[in-house]
């Protein structure tokens, strides 16, 4: 089973990324989690791709195709994949298809731009592992220490409030073209993403096995 998750940024890919895996038993590849991972270890590509990011603006289509690619080839991923924050662009879309990789379900998360602003400014990420908090919804057992690998938890660059509106823009503009893309190819399921978390999970399960 290979499925998209659609959604703008804080809408909770995420979190129903990782509620889906521990159902299908199959990995979430986050595209935003490898770029972060490559800016930190410093390559070639996350060097190309830094200034972009910081500015809550796409990496350019080349460099994430390129990287998801690769990524879907590995061992792991050939009994099927979560994918979380990709494609983001119709082109990004295309080249999935090109490459031939069917997709059987694309769920859009679907949030309302008031609340992904309140969100996303009490977002908490560890760089060390990407596990992801909420100051109010999601807070760690300790404040502001990761419960999964204990590193210090940080507030991301690109959810500064400024950056938040501009990511908003790009996601209106060239990412929300794709909720048409796959609504056309019969495969798009919309989940409205409630406040609470138990229940929007409830809903994701739901739209998969619908
Ligand atoms: P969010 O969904 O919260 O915006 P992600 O962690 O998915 O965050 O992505 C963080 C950043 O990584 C994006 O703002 C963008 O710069 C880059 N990125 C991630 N995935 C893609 C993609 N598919 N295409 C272009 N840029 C991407
Ligand atoms: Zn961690």
């Amino acid at each position: 089973m290979n499925i998209i998750l659609l959604g703008a940024p804080g809408a909770g890919k995420g979190t129903q990324a990782e509620v889906m895996c521990k159902e299908l038993g199959i990995p979430t590849i986050s595209t935003g989690n490898m770029l972060r991972a490559a800016v930190k270890a410093g390559t070639e590509y996350g060097l190309k791709a830094k200034a972009a990011m910081d500015a809550g603006a796409l990496v350019s289509d080349d460099i994430v195709i390129g990287i998801l690619k690769d990524r879907i080839a590995e061992p792991d991923a050939q009994n099927g994949f979560i994918l979380d924050g990709f494609p983001r662009t119709v082109p990004q879309a295309e080249a999935l298809d090109n490459m031939g990789v069917q997709i059987d379900k694309v769920i859009e998360l679907a949030v309302e731009d008031e609340k992904i602003k309140s969100r996303l400014s009490g977002r908490r990420v560890c760089l060390d592992c990407g596990a992801t908090y909420h100051v109010v919804t999601k807070a760690p057992k300790v404040e502001g220490v990761c419960d999964v690998c204990g590193k210090e938890l940080v507030i991301r660059k690109d959810d500064e409030p400024a950056t938040v509106i501009s990511r908003l823009e790009t996601y209106h503009k060239t990412t929300a073209p794709l909720v048409d893309y796959y609504s056309k190819q019969g495969k798009l399921v919309t989940v409205h993403g409630t406040d609470s978390v138990a229940e929007t999970n409830d809903l994701v399960l739901a739209a998969l096995k619908g």
